[in-house]
């Protein structure tokens, strides 16, 4: 898919090949590229796996379009009480696979199309750092004045016996058939949202969480409502256990060992336990770059490592873990390179975010924990209903809404949901917040009739 790389010559401007040679082609590194040649630098990126990283290949993408399929199920079963008879639904694992790999194949290819449109210079290859200004790619070796790593992340899996057993959420958008039983382990984003889809798409599916519960750093509104939800729904959530041993057995199976004595017997294990930077042979030991105590590049305000002419943005750094973070640091690494007057930093502060389960979670500010442990004095609005679709469904699911609200100044601090459509309509009230919001605003604001989204402005 990668273009053989046009190796420049020596440009009579510059000593280097490249003004800016990119290492990796996921949400960042091309964000920051095709910015960056816009500008007029003359740039290279290289890639070793698939166009778009992580978010396009194995993230965010085929996440989604995995959980529209998973949520059909309860779309058909609702449809009942609307008046349709669905006779027999079936669901076919192999054709969703082979539709997802068709869009993905799709993205990559205007992946493509927009790096080369914009004049940057694809490289098909596993790049690794030869000192502060060189970049060997295979047999080839490119200069750049500066170079910029966008390497992303990589599943991190602990060891214990039978690790080689399990998968990762990388091998899960391949699975050749869908287990009968599945065994999720961990309590954050991946977890959650992949014992959601597996449910969904009707295997036996159980989540296990090392502590109290899951969903650590959310509201906790936010987690005990989405506890009791996904319970409700029969998905069977496991908390304070671990993982001890996992064995296969004759048949092919899994015998998970936990640290209570409990044994599970599944089909499939997938560990959801954290990704770590992705620095794997990247020869970092050549330059002065450092990293910083958890294990990430070490970098500034400025994205600049501890070797100057090197840069990093995205999942390699520690940063939110999030797409758009990625793409706003690439972008504005880019002006600040090469278009310094147009130059804004990236605005770190009420970034929302949502947990595609089902029902969505959707995010964004201060939980009410973290807003008291910041000393504001707090009025919280709260709000459980059952959505009107879900009446005639029959189905008791409820809705959560929560503002979190300082008293003093009356600005919303933070919004948490967990219903239909959460990131959707949290996408538009992150908006408000960022204009600086009040709850008085939002108390002025005439709702929209009937939807569920009115309840975030009718809350008293
Ligand atoms: P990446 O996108 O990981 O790109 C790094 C690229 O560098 C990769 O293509 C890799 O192959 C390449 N590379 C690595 N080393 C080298 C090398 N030495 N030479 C050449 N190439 C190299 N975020 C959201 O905002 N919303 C979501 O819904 C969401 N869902 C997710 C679901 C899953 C299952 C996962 C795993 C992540 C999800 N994320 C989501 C997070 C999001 O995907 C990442 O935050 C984002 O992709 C980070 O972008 P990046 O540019 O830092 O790295
Ligand atoms: P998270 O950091 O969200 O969660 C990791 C989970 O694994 C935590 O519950 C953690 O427990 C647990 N864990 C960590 N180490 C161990 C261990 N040794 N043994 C047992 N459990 C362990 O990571 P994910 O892998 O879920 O996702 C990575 C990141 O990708 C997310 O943080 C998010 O930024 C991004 N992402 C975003 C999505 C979205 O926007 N919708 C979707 C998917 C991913 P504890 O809490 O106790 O530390």
């Amino acid at each position: 898919m990668l273009e053989t790389p046009f190796h420049s010559e020596k440009a009579s401007m510059s000593d280097y090949d490249f003004d800016l040679f990119v290492i990796g082609a996921g949400s960042g590194g091309v964000r920051a590229s095709r910015m960056a040649a816009g500008f007029g630098a003359r740039v290279a990126v290289a890639e070793d796996r698939y166009l778009g990283g992580t978010c396009v290949n194995v993230g965010c993408v085929p996440k989604k379009l995995f959980a529209y399929a998973a949520h059909f199920a309860e779309d058909i079963a609702d449809a009942a009480g609307f008046g349709w008879d669905i006779a027999s639904p079936d669901f076919t694992w192999a054709r969703l696979l082979e539709n997802k790999n068709q869009e993905i194949t799709r993205l990559n290819g205007i992946y493509h199309n927009l790096l080369t449109s914009a004049g940057v210079s694809l490289i098909n290859g596993r790049a690794r750092l030869q000192d502060a200004h060189h970049v060997v790619v295979g047999e080839t070796t490119y200069s750049a004045e500066r170079i910029l790593i966008a390497t992303g992340g990589w599943p991190f899996i602990p060891e214990f016996p039978g690790r080689e057993h399990v998968i990762s959420s990388n091998e899960a958008f391949f699975l050749d058939a869908l287990p009968q039983r599945t065994l999720v382990v961990g309590g954050g984003y991946i977890a959650v949202e992949f014992a959601c889809i597996f449910e969904g798409l009707g295997c036996e599916s159980r989540l296990l969480y090392r502590g109290d519960l899951f969903l650590r750093g959310f509201d906790k509104g936010i987690r005990e409502h989405m506890a009791q939800t996904l319970g409700n729904k029969g998905l069977e959530l496991t908390f304070n256990a671990d993982v001890e041993r996992i064995d296969k057995q004759a048949d092919g199976s899994l015998q998970v060992t936990l640290n209570n004595g409990e044994t599970i017997a599944t089909d499939l294990v997938l560990y959801a336990t954290g990704r770590r930077p992705h620095l794997d042979g990247l020869g970092l030991e050549n330059t002065a770059v450092t990293l910083d105590d958890k294990g990430f590049i070490a970098v500034d305000t400025d994205y600049q490592t501890t070797e100057p002419s090197i840069y990093a943005i995205g999942d390699v750094t520690d940063t939110l873990q999030l797409t758009p973070v990625a793409l706003a640091e690439g972008m504005a690494l880019a002006r600040r390179l090469y278009k310094p007057d147009e130059y804004v930093p990236v605005d770190y502060n009420d970034i929302p975010t949502a947990v595609f389960c089902i029902p969505n979670i959707a995010t964004l500010g201060l939980s009410e924990e973290d807003a008291r442990a910041a000393g504001h004095k707090l009025r919280i609005f709260e709000s459980r209903f059952r959505a009107m679709r879900n009446t005639l469904a029959g189905r008791s699911e409820q809705s959560f809404m929560k503002l979190v609200v300082d008293q003093q100044s009356d600005r919303i601090l933070g919004i948490h949901m967990i219903g239909p459509d959460a990131g959707e309509i949290l996408q538009g009230l992150a908006v408000a917040v960022k204009a600086g919001a009040t709850k008085a605003v939002f108390d002025a604001t005439l709702g929209i009739h009937p939807t569920a989204a009115e309840e975030f402005v009718t809350m008293r």
